[in-house]
């Protein structure tokens, strides 16, 4: 395998300000559910990317000062020295293959609540917090010696950064998440002093702040500025500011770090965006700085991150998903493994675990966050037990993985499939509209399994009891799916509802089935609020049908505020004509009408409609299982026998590939017993006497 020289450039090192990357890999700071909670899985996980090949790694967003802080979100902290040696461990894992090792530093301002610290949020222009979750709390405004205690907070976190060990210090002016945008936007900045008005007065705060930055660190570390390519609203820094901005100011950072509008906008799902969806934005800003430029765009095809620095849109590709899907990205291009790519699917699970505070994971990676807390690595699988052979019935994303992952630690495998296709849901789900990214999934796996000579694979074999016993095998996982119900069975109504057989009724299942309903009204039932009901709606209207969207949350999808995309998915909704009934669930199916009920006052209305379409919950196909358990299998020399992924719990397609995952970690490995699966780090007590009066 070698290399394509076209890709030669993305190996070529560069400079910021003093110090220089080894190429043109960068990880932008993202973020990952541990952050200060979990200090060595965090840091671990930085240590892959090491490994992986990455030029520049960063940590997720770090507050400064007490005075702003975003709970209920897991970030780092950098208050006082004793946030240090935790920060100083993730700067040494970054810079352990030769990274530079960045930290992003933010003052959150009209964005923290403060909900643990209490302090009084302080902000550019007091107001209401703007945060996802609509704090009752307003920030006060801060007054000329607020915005001196603001500089000397910066300075302090710039003298911990360096005495962390940190190369690179950005600066967190985009997303809306940091203070640095909040003065220069005019949503945001409504002061009449020397730091509001016009653009130069804007700018003042940063410019302050970026020297205090060199002084401090006697200009031995780099000062890289985050942005928001582009901020919406009558009011917002828009790209043609932010452009002005750039012109006034080329030389101020070190490098230009530029990432679109919102998280929202920025992180847009693959359903949503495409790879390289920011170029419009980024395109042309070079021209105005002699400084580097970083962007974003889900970039995983090396073909694309050349062409963005061939045409001199940007001279570093900046990249989190994708760091997250194959923390060995930039190793794999330069020893040209281009077939071993861990393609990030664009699905936002990673989101999901920073926005409802457990820990991240991710559909592709499923070693992500688990590096240290079960010692699970990207790349390099646990050495093989004292057992063989394995046999793993059903070959969707559970199969897959667990297959893979056993192949890789070195048994012997067998996968078995019913149908003549490998991957399941995800071969199903890939075909639906915006979902075809998904695909990668299966994709990965199965090219990845297809030339290990230990991996026998049977497609069009649909196994029995009988037959699991016959196989031979030492282990056996059954991963054979769930299927979608047809009653109404999900949270609100946890039994069937009447329902008049004359109602012709449809599932997820059916749909992907290429079993469309027949007649023009179709009501759609969702108590599962995640994408499938929305991605359903839409397929039925391209379809021709008219669609009334029920369900009894107060809005569609709900769970993709998660993933970001809940307003995106409202506004697709609205555009092609979908009619919702918001709070509202069916309470009888009769011929050609549907009886709905408030979720809140009970009041009936009823909704004509020639079929339904129920997305509601899974139920799991585990008969196999149970079958085969009822025989005498140990008997037959099997050693265990697991019941794994959607079979046994249907989830979103991260918890199956999680499940193959932990599957094959798990053979020949000793059982756990009464203690956790996972290391974990428990806050210390602290010994020393108060300080407080
Ligand atoms: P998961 O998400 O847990 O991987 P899927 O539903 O995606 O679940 O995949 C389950 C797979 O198992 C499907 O491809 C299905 O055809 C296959 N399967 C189901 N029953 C059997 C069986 N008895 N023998 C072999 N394969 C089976
Ligand atoms: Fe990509 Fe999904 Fe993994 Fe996030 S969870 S990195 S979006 S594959």
């Amino acid at each position: 395998m070698t290399r394509d020289p076209r890709h030669d450039i993305l190996f070529e090192p560069l400079k910021i300000g003093p110090k220089t990357a080894k190429n043109r890999f960068y990880q932008v700071p993202h973020c990952n559910g541990g952050g200060y909670r979990d200090p060595s899985a965090v840091a671990e996980m930085r240590r892959t990317k090491a490994e992986g090949g990455w030029g520049v790694i960063f940590t997720e967003q770090t507050e400064i000062h007490p005075t702003s802080e975003i709970t209920p979100f897991i970030e780092q902290h950098l208050w006082e020295d004793k946030d240090i040696p935790a920060l100083a461990a993730m700067a040494e894992a970054m810079k352990s293959h030769g990274a530079l090792a960045g930290i992003q530093l933010a003052y959150s301002g009209i964005n923290g609540p403060n909900l643990y610290s209490r302090e009084v949020p302080l902000a550019v222009t007091g107001g209401p917090i703007l945060t996802f979750t609509s704090d009752p709390v307003q920030a006060r405004t801060m007054d000329l010696q607020d915005i001196r205690d603001l500089r000397q907070w910066f300075r302090a976190a710039f003298r911990r950064s360096q005495q962390a060990g940190f190369d690179l210090i950005c600066l967190y002016g985009a997303h809306g998440f940091g203070i640095l945008q909040h003065f220069l936007s005019r949503a945001t900045n409504h002061r009449t002093d020397d730091y509001g008005g016009s653009l130069e007065n804007r700018s003042r705060f940063l410019r302050e702040v970026i020297e205090d930055a060199r002084e401090v660190t006697k200009g031995e570390l780099a000062v890289t500025l985050r942005l928001s390519l582009h901020e919406a609203g009558t009011f917002g820094f828009s790209n043609a500011e932010l452009r002005d901005f750039i012109e006034m100011h080329g030389d101020l950072p070190d490098l230009w770090d530029l990432a679109h509008g919102t998280w929202e906008a920025c992180s847009g799902t693959s359903r949503f965006k495409a790879e390289g969806a920011q170029e419009d934005l980024v395109k042309g800003i070079k021209a105005l700085t002699s400084k580097p430029v970083v962007g974003v765009g889900r970039f995983t095809s090396p073909d694309a991150m050349v062409r963005q620095i061939k045409a001199g849109i940007l001279d570093f590709i900046g990249a989190a998903r994708p760091s997250i899907a194959d923390p060995f990205l930039p190793l794999k291009v330069q020893e040209g493994r281009y077939e071993d790519i861990r393609e990030c699917i664009g699905c936002n699970i990673c989101v999901t675990g920073d926005m409802t505070g457990a820990i991240s994971r991710c559909t592709q990676n499923t070693a992500f966050m688990e590096e240290w807390r079960k010692g699970w690595h990207p790349e390099r699988p646990r050495p093989k037990g004292a057992s063989d052979t394995v046999l793993i019935v059903g070959a969707g994303p559970t199969g897959l993985e667990a297959a893979l992952q056993a192949a890789k630690r070195g048994y012997a495998v067998t996968l078995a499939e019913a149908t003549t296709t490998l991957g399941g849901r995800v071969a199903r789900e890939r075909t639906l509209p915006g979902l075809s990214a998904w695909g990668r999934v299966a994709d990965y796996r199965t090219g990845q399994l297809a030339p290990m000579a230990n991996v026998e694979i049977y497609r069009d074999s649909r196994l029995t009891p009988e037959d699991l016993l016959a196989m031979g095998a030492d282990h056996i996982a059954i991963a054979t799916g769930a299927t979608w119900r047809r009653d109404a069975v999900a949270r609100l109504h946890l039994h069937p509802i009447p329902t008049d057989p004359a109602m012709p009724v449809f599932t997820p299942d059916d749909l992907m089935a290429g079993n469309p309903p027949e007649g023009q009204r179709v009501t759609l039932y969702d108590d599962d609020h995640f994408y499938m009901g929305s991605v359903l709606a839409e397929l039925l209207v391209a379809q021709g049908k008219q669609v009334d969207f029920v369900t009894p949350a107060v809005k569609v999808a709900e769970w993709t505020d998660n993933t970001l995309e809940q307003g995106t998915i409202m506004r697709r909704l609205l555009e092609i004509g979908v009619t919702m009934h918001l709070s509202k669930a069916p309470e009888a199916i009769g011929v050609k009408e549907v009886t709905l009920g408030c979720t809140w006052t009970g009041r009936q209305s009823a909704i004509p409609a020639d079929a339904v379409v129920f997305v509601t919950s899974r139920t799991p196909n585990d008969s196999l299982f149970h079958a085969a358990r009822a025989l005498d299998w140990q008997g037959s020399g099997i050693r265990t026998l697991k019941l794994i992924g959607d079979a046994a719990a249907p989830g979103p397609i991260a918890w199956a590939t999680y499940a193959g995952r932990a599957w094959a970690e798990a053979l020949d490995q000793p059982e756990p017993g009464d203690i956790p699966t996972f290391r974990r780090e428990i806050a210390a007590l602290d010994p020393g006497p108060s300080r407080l009066p």
